[in-house]
C-alpha cells in the first residue's frame, strides 16, 4: 500500500529519507523513521487493531488485565543488548553507539538470520534503515538476550523524539507477508515512541488469559529464549546514541565464558567512572 507524501511547509515533496528540504532547507519535520510511523495510513491501521484488541478483550473479560497490560507499556524502555567485548571497546574509545550497518558489522554468509537482515531492514525503512540503531521495547529493563550479555537502557527523553517501534523483528514479518507486501511493509505494524503503548496492546492483547499474571508481562514483551528468532518489538532509534544516553546498564553472567566473566570489573569500574549506573547478575530472573 502507498503511504502518504509528506510536504514540507514550502510545499516540496520530501523522500523518504530527507531529513532537510531540498527547496527551502527547512529542518523542522519529524525524523524519517517517526515521519513514517506518523503516517495517516499507518497511525489509521494501528487505531483499528488498538480498538479490536479491547473489543476482543471485553469478550474475553480480560479488560482490567489489558489496562494493567496499557499501564507497563507506558513505562516500557528500549534496551539494547550486546556482549562484554562490545561495550568494553565502545567504553574504551568512547564510541557512540552506532548502527549495525555503521559500526563495520560484516553479513555472514553462513547464517541465514544474517543474510536476510538488510533485505528486511531495506524493506521495512527504505532509504535510511542503515542509520537505525535497533533495541528491543521492555518492561523488565532487559533486552533479548540472544544480542549479548550486557542490556543497556537508553534514557526515554533522549530518544523519545526520535524513536519508533516495529511490530517485530523485520526479519520475522518479512518472512510472514504475502508477495502484495514484499514491495513495502503492511501498514498497523508501527508507532512512534509517544504510542508504543497502543503497538504492544495491539499485538499482545491475545496472548493474555484471564490467568494471566502481571509478574509475567515482561516475557510478553521480550521472549526470554536465547535465539535468534526470540520475539520482541524493536526500537528504531534515528541516528548515533551516546553513552550518555544510557540511564543503567545489567550485565548478566548466566551465559558468559571466562574471557567475558575476566572483564567484568573493568566495565563496571569504567561505567562508575561515567556515573552510569550498574548491576551484575548471576543469572536471569
Ligand atoms: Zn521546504
Amino acid at each position: 500500500m502507498a503511504i502518504t507524501i509528506y510536504r514540507c511547509e514550502c510545499k516540496q515533496e520530501l523522500a523518504l529519507d530527507d531529513t532537510m528540504c531540498p527547496a527551502c532547507g527547512r529542518k523542522d519535520f519529524p525524523l524519517p523513521n517517526v515521519r513514517r510511523a506518523l503516517d495517516p495510513i499507518e497511525t489509521g491501521a494501528l487505531k483499528a487493531r488498538y480498538k479490536s484488541a479491547y473489543a476482543a478483550s471485553r469478550d474475553q473479560g480480560t479488560t482490567r488485565l489489558l489496562a494493567a497490560l496499557l499501564k507497563t507499556a507506558s513505562g516500557s524502555k528500549a534496551v539494547k543488548a550486546m556482549g562484554i567485548a562490545t561495550l568494553h571497546v565502545n567504553l574504551l574509545n568512547k564510541d557512540l553507539i552506532k548502527s549495525f550497518y555503521r559500526r563495520g558489522s560484516r553479513i555472514n554468509t553462513q547464517d541465514p538470520h544474517s543474510l536476510s537482515r538488510e533485505t528486511s531492514d531495506t524493506w521495512a525503512n527504505p532509504g535510511y534503515h542503515h542509520l537505525l540503531v535497533q533495541a528491543a521495547l521492555s518492561a523488565n529493563e532487559l533486552g533479548c538476550r540472544w544480542y549479548g550479555s550486557c542490556h543497556l537502557v537508553f534514557r526515554s527523553e533522549s530518544i523519545a523524539s526520535r524513536a519508533s517501534v516495529f511490530w517485530e523483528n523485520p526479519r520475522t514479518l518479512f518472512a510472514k507477508v504475502s508477495s502484495n507486501d514484499a514491495l513495502s511493509a503492511p501498514p498497523g505494524h508501527r508507532a512512534t515512541w509517544e504510542n508504543r503503548s497502543r503497538l504492544a496492546i495491539a499485538k499482545l492483547h491475545d496472548r493474555i488469559q484471564a490467568d494471566t499474571r502481571c509478574e509475567s508481562f515482561s516475557a510478553l514483551f521480550i521472549e526470554p529464549r536465547i535465539d535468534p528468532t526470540s520475539d520482541f518489538i524493536e526500537v528504531q532509534i534515528y541516528g548515533d546514541v551516546a553513552i550518555s544516553a544510557v540511564e543503567k546498564i545489567t550485565i548478566c553472567k548466566e551465559t558468559m565464558d571466562d574471557t567475558d566473566l575476566e572483564s567484568i570489573d573493568v566495565v563496571v569500574r569504567k561505567l562508575a567512572g561515567l556515573k552510569i549506573e550498574s548491576q551484575v547478575i548471576d543469572a536471569y530472573p
